[in-house]
């Protein structure tokens, strides 16, 4: 089995070693990760300027681009053949809730999927990032690999998993859940008197909504969430019906 890994914290990060490390017991991994930290990027795909992939090592290389960039070189060009599975991760910090739509973390195994790989990212949401730190979290990601495997994931849907800081106390299937982002701007003075803006430096919360990602990691367990690449609320499309817009055109 051919396991493609990839971060948005940047090839250096302890979280990505860590999970190559555990990873190899069960394949052979090689990584394709941007060459420094990249988080919050979502899902940006550079177009308009060259990339470079160095090997810094054999099946190692270090993108000059994006998360989805370096899935997207790692597939399409760097490996001889398609991988089996693409893992991203693992992530320092978590990502839950609304933060999904900012992941590069995330937006790295959406790209997977929509190449036909099937993929996960892993996350720990913990405080302290050292490589030690990441060992349960790479446990998991062994064991949900083999699950994958021998499951099967359904089309286009990918997982996404979240690690608690303290010993999981078993893994539950969760939605998404809910953020609050109060005071998420900062305003501040900077030392020559100007005005300077902060984003995300606020105090983050969730709502606590049982069956979502955030209450599984807040009660300790191990919070899997399956993905969709189609984001339509198919619920809204009667309602959206109702406001009469779709009436045809009159030929003149
Ligand atoms: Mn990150």
């Amino acid at each position: 089995m051919l396991i493609l890994l990839t971060n948005d914290d940047g090839i250096h990060s302890a979280g990505l070693q860590a999970l190559a490390d555990e990873l190899q017991s069960i394949g052979r991994v090689a990584i394709a990760a941007p060459d420094r930290e990249r988080s919050a990027i979502g899902h940006a795909l550079t177009l308009h300027s060259p990339l470079r992939a160095e090997e810094i090592m054999p099946d190692r290389w270090a993108i000059s681009g994006t998360p989805t960039d370096a899935v997207s070189l790692g597939i399409q060009g760097l490996l001889k053949e398609k991988p089996d599975l693409v893992v991203s991760g693992i992530n320092k910090g978590g990502n839950m809730g609304d933060d999904l739509t900012y992941s590069g973390t995330v937006a790295a195994a959406m790209e997977a999927t929509l190449m036909g790989v099937p993929a996960m990212a892993v996350s720990y949401t913990g405080k302290n990032f050292h490589y030690d730190d990441f060992a349960n979290s790479a446990k998991v990601a062994v064991k949900l690999v083999e699950v994958i495997v021998e499951h099967g994931l359904p089309a286009d849907t990918f997982i996404n998993v979240n690690v608690p800081e303290a010993s999981p106390r078993g893994i539950r299937v969760t939605r998404q859940g809910k953020r609050i982002y109060d005071d998420a701007v900062i305003q501040n003075q900077d030392p020559r008197g100007r005005t300077y803006y902060w984003i995300g430096a606020g105090k983050l919360d969730f709502q606590h909504l049982d069956g979502t990602d955030f209450h599984a990691v807040h009660n300790g367990y191990v919070s899997v969430t399956p993905l969709h690449l189609d984001l339509t609320n198919y619920n809204a499309i009667d309602r959206l019906r109702q406001w009469n817009m779709e009436e045809e055109v009159e030929d003149s």
